[in-house]
């Protein structure tokens, strides 16, 4: 199939609430340009290196996801520009956020990434230190950044209950916080598994491969 083909194959899976961020990494600007054509305007890369290669030759209406491990020496130079980070994987981190945000007279909107995964050691945060920063932030901290939801990723197996089971864990969550201030964003699901995680409540997919094709590294 074409990218096209893919693209509005994915598109024709997601009800209406749900945001497609198209993860681009590893694919050169002309393919992204391609999936821009179509309509798209989000999408997600996983390393500040390359974000900072595609993103002065694409249009500047992209909204910029940055999804993957970040490292608080690079934050200053997406801080500018990037619509959401959605790797907010340390208390450190997310302060070196806010100190960027405040020098670039900007609010950034970011997403504590829980590990919801039991079977690997992917980052994120426990849900008891999503909690507590959360708490923080309600208390006033972090002034320059906005909490706006939460992402995780499952396992990469096969068994549907244990990503289901995964995967309710972090709405479980969104839904606890959200009572204290209400939340926007829950970013659940892949390629691989976005059917499932709409089904347990994402309203924010990151979808990659499906689109793109597969990924050779
Ligand atoms: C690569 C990546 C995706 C997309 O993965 P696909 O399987 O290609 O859809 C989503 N989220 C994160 C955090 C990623 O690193």
């Amino acid at each position: 199939m074409s990218i096209e083909q893919n693209y509005q194959n994915i598109l024709s899976q997601l009800p209406q609430n749900v945001k497609l961020v198209a993860v681009s990494k590893t694919n050169p600007a002309e393919k992204i340009k391609e999936v821009y054509d179509f309509g798209q305007r989000a999408f997600g890369e996983n390393k500040v290196q390359e974000l900072l290669e595609k993103q002065p030759v694409l249009p500047n209406d992209i909204e910029w996801h940055l999804i993957g491990h970040l490292q608080t020496n690079k934050v200053k130079y997406i801080a500018g520009f990037i619509a959401m980070i959605e790797s907010i994987d340390s208390e450190k981190l997310l302060k070196e956020v806010d100190k960027e945000a405040a020098k670039n007279n900007r609010k950034i909107k970011v997403l504590l990434q829980v590990k919801i995964a039991k079977e690997d050691t992917k980052f994120g945060l426990t849900t008891d230190e999503a909690k507590d920063i959360f708490n923080q932030y309600l208390e006033g901290d972090f002034p320059n950044i906005e909490i706006n939801g939460l992402m995780g990723m499952a396992s990469f197996v096969d068994n549907e209950t244990q990503i289901r089971e995964e995967f309710s864990v972090l709405k479980n969550l969104f839904d606890e916080l959200s009572q204290l201030k209400l939340l926007e964003t829950l970013s659940m699901g892949m390629s691989g598994d976005f059917p499932i995680a709409i089904g347990s409540g994402s309203n924010s997919v990151r979808v990659g491969s499906a689109i793109f094709g597969e990924r050779n590294y």
